[in-house]
């Protein structure tokens, strides 16, 4: 009898404990997902984009978008799809981004076909935004850019940039991209799949001032998922079968960034998403949030890693008091906080010095946000 006892005892201790597992499982399930994607399908409407012997660009990025978007549905439940047109109408390339803001989307995947004069090109790429580097990548940037030309007030809404000017490039180089690394791990996962999986040619992952990558505030890419100047390509890309192919590439490369992000992101305390400075800059932060009407805040970043750098290591530069952020899966180290734009200049050239890639990023309510957006809150621009 009292082995029996025994054994209950034992029993009551496996459901405690089978209780307490499940309870933290339920803690440790509330890290970070990425549960909104927006799907855009380029150009539309009066834009056909890229035009080949028999299709339009707009038409095939349509069907590859609503394909990847039901994937999406259908496999990765939990993920909201918005996409950006569903159906052939124009759609202004500053919206497209402004879509996928609004919507808290943590991924923004724009969907395009390249051309180039010679039709012997073939092959897939994905593009950041980012400095660009080469002819080639700023000739595709012109000439996804310039559908903007077709917009009516594309001065205003573009800050006066012109797709045909090459300082207008040199200008958005200028503007850092805070989902480099982020945006690079996906584009360079979507490439992955073309050439393993699709059986597609991989002309790599390339970054390029394209404007409508320019304001998303999440990882944000723009694949060019073949040549429409290529007659063999126009033709695969016109089938169901080759645009499923794309779609689907496409969608486990989704999957994929999603499983890494998020297992990146789920043994992370809650802790160290907050500060882990001293009090000195902690009430920096606070004087700053108070003082400011509009809530913008300006700090320098210095550092983004995919693992967690201590604090007081030789990257930091000797610097001290590095504000600690993990968005997205990713830890964002910062340096100083002030809702004065000048003086972070001043703050960046100073940190230049030590870490010359360092660069000005903004916050509103302790929400990342574009810089231009945050200079026109407090009216710089
Ligand atoms: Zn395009």
């Amino acid at each position: 009898m009292w082995i029996i006892k025994r054994y209950f005892t034992y029993f009551k201790i496996f459901i405690l404990i089978v209780f307490f597992v499940s309870v933290y499982g339920v803690s440790l399930n509330a890290q970070y997902k990425i549960n909104t994607v927006v799907i855009d399908a380029g150009h539309g409407g009066k834009d056909p984009g890229a035009i080949g012997k028999k299709a339009y660009e707009k038409d095939i990025t349509l069907k590859i978008a609503l394909k990847l978007g039901n994937y999406i549905k259908k496999n990765l439940k939990g993920v909201k799809v918005i996409y950006t047109r569903k159906t052939d109408v124009f759609v202004e390339l500053f919206k497209r981004a402004e879509i996928a803001n609004k919507n808290n989307a943590q991924v923004f995947i724009s969907i395009h076909v390249n051309s180039n004069e010679k039709s012997s090109y073939t092959g897939t790429s994905t593009y950041v935004m980012g400095v660009d580097k080469s002819d080639e990548n700023l000739e595709v940037a012109q000439l996804e850019n310039s559908v903007i030309l077709k917009e009516k007030s594309y001065k205003k809404n573009y800050k006066g940039f012109d797709p045909n000017s090459p300082e207008s490039y040199i200008t958005l180089s200028l503007l850092q991209n805070a989902h480099l690394e982020q945006s690079l791990q996906l584009a360079k996962i979507v490439q992955d799949q073309f050439r393993t999986r699709a059986g597609r040619k991989d002309r790599g992952v390339r970054q390029a001032g394209l404007v409508v990558l320019w304001n998303a505030t999440m990882p944000a890419i723009l694949v060019e998922t073949g040549f429409i100047s290529n007659p063999t390509e126009e033709k695969y890309l016109m089938t169901d079968y080759g645009q499923s192919i794309i779609a689907s590439a496409i969608f486990r490369a989704f999957r994929e960034y999603k499983n890494q992000i998020e297992k990146n992101s789920k043994y992370v305390p809650v802790s160290s998403q907050k500060t882990n400075t001293n009090k000195q800059n902690t009430s920096i932060n606070k004087a700053s949030y108070t003082k400011t009407e509009t809530g913008i805040i300006f700090r320098v970043q210095i550092r983004s890693s995919a693992n967690r750098i201590p604090s007081g290591s030789s990257e930091f530069k000797g610097l001290k008091n590095v504000k600690e952020i993990n968005y997205k899966g990713i830890y964002k180290y910062y340096y100083g906080a002030t809702d004065s734009f000048s003086e972070i200049l001043k703050i960046q050239e100073v940190v230049r010095k030590k870490i010359p890639d360092a660069f000005v990023v903004s916050f509103k309510n302790g929400k990342r946000i574009p810089l231009d957006q945050a200079l026109k809150e407090i009216g710089r621009r």
